[in-house]
């Protein structure tokens, strides 16, 4: 599909960076513990696709089946993106090579991202997850604590460091 080697390009010429270290705190941290816990269920076939957006690829992206590209769905609905912020991610599934699907069942994604105040936009944009920005970060810290019998010793030292920042944020 056009659209999809359109995407397959931009990633060439490195303009969608998906880096979760990019992310405002806390949201990256509430980002990272979601990731463990989608990992945790065994999903480990779930990437981020994106996380911050420059305005000029939003500007690209908004023009999608309104001034370009007309026989494709739009994008995105806004110009006010909470990629523009840094407090969004577009988490995709990878087949095993390396393809991405996005039309694959995000339904366990938009429960667990619930636990770490973190939005969705489904059905509008599946894929899209974005900041709360009135998250209780006690109910955070409680959630990613309970995560972290199920893990392993590499996991348990990220939630540990993800705990020590969020709690000096509160
Ligand atoms: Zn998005």
């Amino acid at each position: 599909m056009v659209f999809d080697l359109l995407l397959k390009l931009l990633t060439i010429l490195n303009m969608i960076n998906n880096s979760i270290e990019s992310l405002k705190s806390p949201f990256k941290e509430k980002v990272k513990a979601f990731l463990i816990h989608v990992k945790v269920l065994n999903l480990t076939n779930v990437k981020p696709f994106e996380t911050l957006r420059s305005i000029d690829r939003q500007k690209d992206l908004y023009a999608i089946w309104r001034t370009t590209q007309l026989w494709h769905k739009p994008v995105t609905w806004t110009m006010e993106s909470f990629h523009l912020q840094w407090l969004a991610v577009d988490l995709c599934f990878y087949d095993s090579n390396n393809q991405p699907h996005w039309e694959w069942d995000y339904k366990t994604l938009i429960e667990i991202c619930k636990l770490y105040w973190i939005r969705s936009l489904s059905p509008t944009e599946t894929c899209h997850f974005e900041d709360n920005p009135f998250t209780p970060l006690q109910t955070v810290i409680t959630n990613v604590s309970s995560l972290w019998s199920k893990c392993n010793i590499t996991d348990k030292l990220s939630l540990h460091d993800i705990n020590d920042k969020l709690r000096k944020m509160k």
